[in-house]
């Protein structure tokens, strides 16, 4: 390093989003805010809002939580509606419609500022999770009625 340091003229510091580059008086701080570095921006590209502390894990802002929450919903609801879904892959449709419904949950009820726009998505999301859940015990009635072993 110190050899390298004879050459070095030129030092260029390439900083990533939301890190500061601080020099003060006496020293040199180089400081990254704990938001930058958990990565707690929303994952969608172009979107800045930022992930409250229950959606950090999936890096989503609320809207493009219930967004993607949607969207996943109607392909599974298509893929119930057919009734031929092996019995493993309702199993684990009901494990995330419980997973995304709790924490869904704990998004509307973590006392964030939400917008009544937003509070009306949210609903609307759950009302999509429990009707997706009413096919899914529909289309489980549908393959224990036909018992033969094979999926129809
Ligand atoms: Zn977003």
């Amino acid at each position: 390093m110190a050899r390298d340091a004879g050459q070095a003229s030129h030092v260029r510091f390439v900083l990533p989003a939301r890190c500061t580059l601080d020099f003060p008086r006496r020293g040199c701080n180089l400081s990254f805010s704990a938001i930058g570095l958990m990565g707690t921006s929303c994952q969608i590209a172009g979107c800045h809002n930022d992930t409250p502390p229950a959606l950090a894990e999936r890096r989503f802002c609320v809207l493009h939580f219930t967004l993607t929450l949607e969207t996943s919903c109607s392909e599974m609801r298509r893929e119930t509606a057919l009734g031929n879904a092996p019995q493993e892959r309702l199993r684990e449709i009901m494990k995330f419609i419980t997973e995304n419904g709790e924490c869904l949950a704990r998004v509307a009820t973590s006392g964030l500022h939400l917008t009544d726009d937003l509070k009306a998505r949210i609903l609307s999301t759950f009302l999509t999770l429990m009707n997706l859940r009413e096919n899914l015990d529909r289309s489980n009635m549908r393959s224990s009625f036909g018992r033969s072993g094979h999926i129809r």
